[in-house]
């Protein structure tokens, strides 16, 4: 197994947690851990892995984090600027962003300028800044590997990619989610609790509530673009309710390949952090002949309307994608907090093209006031 160090941002959430297990087996060293407030989680992580540094958001959580692991050698940091130096100043080689959200732009970037290579989960930080994070990866000169498991079966594929790329379209699965088959009227009264009932992949409450409105595939949709240079156009859905194939690609000459496994996050995890090799994982392997029968659909997208949206946003360009991505951030929350329908999620995520600047070249501090303004337009339309 080769040695590496890393560090975990948003250690304490299902990625963060997942990520510290591939740590573990391969004997990874771990420099830094972060996460919001979660004391005790973070307490528990630090005592396994003795990291040099761990930051909590939470200003008063950090606290009292700092007077529960005073007996140790781990130094504890607070606020977004706690997250940031645990993300850039370490001897880490590679940083998993975990966080979840667009409070993970930040500290990707963080973790790029200061030459870590970036493990990328938070998909969020990709959609939301997609253009800085890919130019300072190139500035950097470091590698940008995705995390999320339909990225990493492309990225996967990709490997086997001729010379002349000859790439032809990309195929991201889609569970389909809780709500698969339904009617938008079926759907009208569905609460939080039904749509964090995911069938194949227990995960955050974020993004499961983003997987049922498969807002989560239409974040995939940016994601894809941004990480392999594709055009909204050249780039399908297939709902796989088995998520057993995580994704695939279509070369000119309408050659297939796909990358299967069983539904893990560990497999993902594990390859973006020893690319280009591989090595044994606790992982199970996949027991097609068990698995027996895979099933595809085509997604029901006026059900489902938000991976229109998304489409149209990646048309758009510029701050478009994050627009959508802050006003779904909102939105998501609404619903959780039983604030709206879940029929009403795709039209108060529309309200964000209508506050959304039109440009083109545009930095942090445009995502940031495009964040706050796509938020108050969303209160305002409720
Ligand atoms: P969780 O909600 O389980 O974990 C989120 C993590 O981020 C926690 O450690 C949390 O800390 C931390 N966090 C939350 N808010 C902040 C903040 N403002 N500042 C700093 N840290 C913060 O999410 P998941 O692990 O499910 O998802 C993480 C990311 O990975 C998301 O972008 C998601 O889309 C992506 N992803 C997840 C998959 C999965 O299987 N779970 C699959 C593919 C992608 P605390 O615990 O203290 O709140
Ligand atoms: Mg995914």
């Amino acid at each position: 197994m080769i040695k590496k160090t890393i560090s975990i941002l948003g250690s304490t959430g299902s990625i963060g947690v997942q990520s510290l297990d591939v740590a573990k087996q391969a004997g990874f060293s771990v420099a830094a851990l972060t996460a919001n407030s979660d004391v005790k989680t973070m307490e528990a992580q630090i005592r396994a892995f003795r990291p040099q540094k761990a930051a909590l958001a939470d200003e008063a959580a950090a606290k009292d984090l700092r007077a529960r692991v005073a007996d140790t050698s781990t130094v504890v940091l607070s606020g977004k600027e706690g997250v940031e130096a645990c993300a850039a100043e370490t001897d880490a080689d590679t940083v998993i962003d975990a966080i979840v959200g667009l409070a993970g732009l930040r500290p990707a970037l963080a973790a790029v300028n200061a030459g870590k290579d970036l493990a990328l989960a938070n998909k969020e930080a990709l959609v939301a800044g997609g253009s800085l994070v890919l130019k300072a990866v190139e500035e950097h000169g470091v590698r940008l590997l995705p995390v999320d498991s339909e990225h990493s079966a492309i990225f996967q594929c990709l490997q086997a990619s001729p010379p002349n790329r000859a790439l032809k379209k990309l195929i991201l699965t889609a569970s389909g989610g809780p709500f698969f088959g339904k009617t938008r009227k079926e759907l009208k009264n569905v609460t939080a609790a039904d749509a964090l009932r995911h069938p194949t992949w227990e995960m955050g409450a974020k993004i499961t509530i983003d997987s049922a409105s498969m807002f989560n595939k239409g974040l995939e949709l940016i994601e894809a673009h941004f990480l392999f240079g594709m055009p909204a156009e050249k780039i399908d859905v297939v709902v796989h309710r088995e998520s057993i194939i995580h994704s695939l690609i279509e070369f000119d000459d309408n050659s297939v390949l796909a990358q299967l496994g069983v539904s893990d996050m560990r497999i993902p995890i594990q390859y973006a952090l020893t690319f280009p090799e591989r090595y044994p994982s606790p992982v199970r392997e996949l027991d097609l002949a068990q698995v027996a029968t895979l099933h595809f659909y085509r997604p029901d997208e006026e059900t489902f309307d938000c991976l229109g949206i998304c489409r149209e946003a990646i048309g758009k360009g510029g701050l478009y994608p994050a627009a959508v991505n802050s006003a779904n951030e909102e939105v998501n929350l609404l619903f959780r907090q039983g604030k709206i329908r879940f029929t009403e999620m795709g039209t108060l995520i529309r309200t964000a093209f209508a506050v959304c600047e039109d440009k083109n070249d545009y930095t942090l501090q445009d995502v940031f006031a495009t964040d706050a303004a796509v938020r108050r337009a969303v209160h305002a339309a409720m």
